[in-house]
């Protein structure tokens, strides 16, 4: 059998590794760690944890990210195995010890005998054979500048500017009204791919007291390098002169408040839709280093925004992703180069669990493809189908940003969105639902397996 190669050891490069073992597929990883460091990695053990050590929610049945440990755990998945062998105790959440996860994840990897680690940093793109790129976030500029060759610049991003996003049910449409500036737009629905909340110049200036008194989070050392290229953090414009803002994403020409059209907004904050399905909106402009419990302080305070809640919040740091809806095609394969597919942080999903997710999947696909099966993508009423289609498809290309994984990217019920069932009612459906399907593409899959 063909080996299977993939570049980056990391919490995806591990997951896709051990499936593609477990499919009797022979697997070389090439990580560059110790050799070549990473400013947030500490050690040269296979999925490290850089940060954090929570894989968040465990609720799988009111919890997208709950309801992917749960799709993993199902598959057998390596990196769920070893976050339940050495989870600590923590409430709702999956927290782990670091360590003892790492070092469970390399030793089990290590120990295979269909498994190689190959030391050492990949700089170029493989002209052949079968590749997993699974380089994350913090990928080497040598094997980055080789993808940027490959994919185009504007294709790939080295950082993440990113705006807040809300659940478009959360928002209080009595307040806000859709309308984008001065009715640009060829449909009406162009012309309404805009939220607008209006501030009077109180609101405006008791908004700007809040950004800057709130607490934010400092850059790391290197992170800063194209920061002020046109991505400044709001709390840093707010710091440059009270009415920056308003001439900025928060200037209020060329609109006209529909629910009090005789009254003018001193200022507005616009929100733009943020996926095919229009459950999700991102706030224009809106890249903050606020810490998050500021931001949503802060964020609920603007008109209309008063019960939001969030996808995801904002952020910036380095991160280097794709803009995977124009890229790669939905066996996450590059579609110029299909020999090389890409899996983790790098294909625009944000998350240890998220990035092990899209891992298992790759070495699913890859493993399938080298023995001559094809495996389709999840339903995308799965967490896996949803996050996979997002990044694949569903997500706007123009704004893409990296996503956690959340309902908001979920099929509807039965048609029904919103207000007619209660959350709680609705978010079990999702998740039953997606159980089901989930168990039921892994049955198809081993079948396939089984009938040759
Ligand atoms: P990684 O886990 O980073 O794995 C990529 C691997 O590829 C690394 O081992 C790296 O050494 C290797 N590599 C890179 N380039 C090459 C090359 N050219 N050749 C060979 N090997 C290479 N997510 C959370 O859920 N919680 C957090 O708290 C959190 N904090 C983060 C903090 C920082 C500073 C960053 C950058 C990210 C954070 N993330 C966090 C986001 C993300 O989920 C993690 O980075 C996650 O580890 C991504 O998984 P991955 O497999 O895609 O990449």
């Amino acid at each position: 059998t063909p080996e299977l190669h993939i570049i980056g050891g990391g919490m995806a490069g591990s997951e896709a590794a051990w499936q593609a073992v477990q499919m009797g597929v022979p697997v070389v990883i090439h990580e560059m760690r110790p050799q070549v460091e990473t400013f947030a990695h500490k050690t040269g053990d296979l999925a490290e944890m850089v940060c954090s050590n929570s894989f968040r929610s465990d609720d799988d049945e009111q919890n997208a990210v709950g309801l992917l440990h749960w799709e993993m755990r199902a598959a057998g998945g390596l990196i769920m195995e070893m976050a339940d062998a050495h989870s600590l105790p923590a409430g709702g959440a999956l927290a782990v010890d670091r360590d003892a996860f790492s070092a469970g994840v390399t030793e089990r990897l290590r120990a295979h005998p269909l498994v190689r680690v190959e030391e050492g940093e990949i700089s170029t793109l493989p002209e052949d054979g079968h590749w997993i790129i699974a380089t994350g976030p913090l990928t080497s500029e040598g094997l980055g500048q080789a993808i940027a060759a490959e994919t185009g610049k504007d294709a790939l991003a080295f950082f993440d500017a990113i705006a807040p996003i809300v659940y478009a049910d959360s928002l209080d449409m009595d307040v806000i009204w859709a309308q984008s500036r001065y009715d640009k737009g060829e449909t009406e629905e162009e012309q309404k791919a805009y939220l607008n909340c209006p501030m009077t110049k109180d609101q405006y200036e008791a908004f700007i007291d809040a950004l800057l008194a709130a607490d934010k989070t400092e850059f790391h050392e290197g992170e800063t390098a194209g920061y002020f290229d046109g991505c400044l953090p709001i709390e840093v414009m707010a710091e440059r002169g009270r009415e920056t803002l308003r001439h900025g994403p928060m200037k209020p020409v060329g609109l006209t408040n529909a629910h009090k059209p005789d009254q003018k907004a001193y200022a507005v904050i616009q929100l733009r839709r943020d996926n095919a399905l229009g459950t999700l909106y991102n706030i224009v402009g809106f890249q903050t280093k606020m810490k998050y419990g500021a931001q949503t302080e802060v964020f609920k305070t603007i008109p209309g925004m008063e019960n939001a809640r969030f996808a995801r919040l904002g952020g910036i740091h380095r991160n280097t992703f794709l803009n995977s809806p124009t890229l790669l095609d939905n066996q996450m394969r590059l579609r110029s180069r299909p020999h090389l597919r890409f899996a983790g942080q790098i294909t625009g999903v944000e998350g240890y669990v998220e990035s092990a997710a899209m891992g298992l999947l790759a070495g699913r696909m890859a493993a399938s493809e080298i023995l001559g099966r094809e495996l389709p993508a999840p339903p995308p009423e799965t967490a896996m189908g949803a996050l996979v289609n997002h990044i694949t498809g569903g997500a706007e290309a123009k704004t893409f940003q990296p996503m956690n994984v959340n309902f908001g990217l979920f099929p509807p019920l039965d048609g029904v969105r919103g207000g007619r069932r209660g959350r709680k009612e609705r978010y079990k459906g999702y998740t039953d639902r997606a159980k089901e399907l989930w168990q039921g593409w892994l049955d198809n899959a081993k079948a396939g397996e089984l009938t040759e």
